[in-house]
This record gives structure tokens, C-alpha cells and sequence, in this order.
């Protein structure tokens, strides 16, 4: 069983501003927002990372993703747009080892990744 960071905000151990639940997917405010709109969206099912997934998982993806388009509709960023990100690995900046969507929005990020 795991217990990392993101599984204990799952089962309700570490506290969390909840935006959205379904059976398959958690999402909740990020602690520290890099713009107005930040949210993390995340499986229940513990996997570290992208790098992790497996064939199984592709339902599981498909579905978070859904997820983060009932997410952009409810808080009213559909319509301007936000960034998904997913941080793989040391490179890319990731931090905590439960796979994780950023959802960015709320300010106009331009054209460029980084
Ligand atoms: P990453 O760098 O892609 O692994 O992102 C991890 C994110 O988790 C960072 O944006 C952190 O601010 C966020 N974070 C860390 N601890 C918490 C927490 N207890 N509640 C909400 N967000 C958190
Ligand atoms: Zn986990």
C-alpha cells in the first residue's frame, strides 16, 4: 500500500481544498499557485509518474483527462484556455512521485512552453 504525499490527501490524512471527486480521480487546489486558477489533478491509483503507466492505465488516462475538462468548465476557464502540465521525472521538475496534472489558468501565458 502506498503512502505517499498525494495517496494521504486522497484518503483525507493530509487536508486539501477539494475541487472535484469522481471514483477514478481527485482534484484539489496546489499550495503554492503559480497563477490565479491552479489546480492539481490526479488518479486515485497510486502510479509515480507518467514514465509509469501502463497498458491498463489508458482508460484511466482518458478519464482524467474528462475529468479536467468538467473541472475547466465548472471554474469558467474554458472559454480563455489553460495549460495541462504533467512534470516526468527530475528534468521536468517533479516533485512529488504520484502521477499529477497541473491545470494553469487565469492569466495569459503566451505562446511560449517555458
Ligand atoms: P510537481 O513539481 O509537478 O511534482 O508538482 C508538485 C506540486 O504539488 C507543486 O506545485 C506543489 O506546490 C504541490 N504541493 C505539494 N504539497 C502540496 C499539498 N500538501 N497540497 C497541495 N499541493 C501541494
Ligand atoms: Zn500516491
Amino acid at each position: 500500500m502506498e503512502e505517499c504525499l498525494f495517496c494521504k490527501i486522497i484518503k483525507g490524512e493530509i487536508p486539501s481544498t477539494k475541487i472535484y471527486e469522481d471514483e477514478n480521480v481527485y482534484a484539489f487546489k496546489d499550495i503554492e499557485p503559480v497563477a490565479p486558477v491552479h489546480i492539481l489533478v490526479v488518479p486515485k491509483k497510486h502510479i509515480s509518474s507518467l514514465n509509469e503507466i501502463k497498458e491498463e492505465d489508458e482508460i484511466l488516462i482518458g478519464k482524467i483527462h474528462i475529468a479536467i475538462t468538467k473541472i475547466a468548465k465548472e471554474l469558467g476557464i474554458d472559454k480563455d484556455g489553460y495549460r495541462v502540465i504533467n512534470n516526468c521525472g527530475k528534468d521536468a521538475g517533479q516533485t512529488v512521485m504520484h502521477l499529477h496534472f497541473h491545470i494553469v489558468a487565469g492569466v495569459n501565458m503566451g505562446e511560449k512552453l517555458i
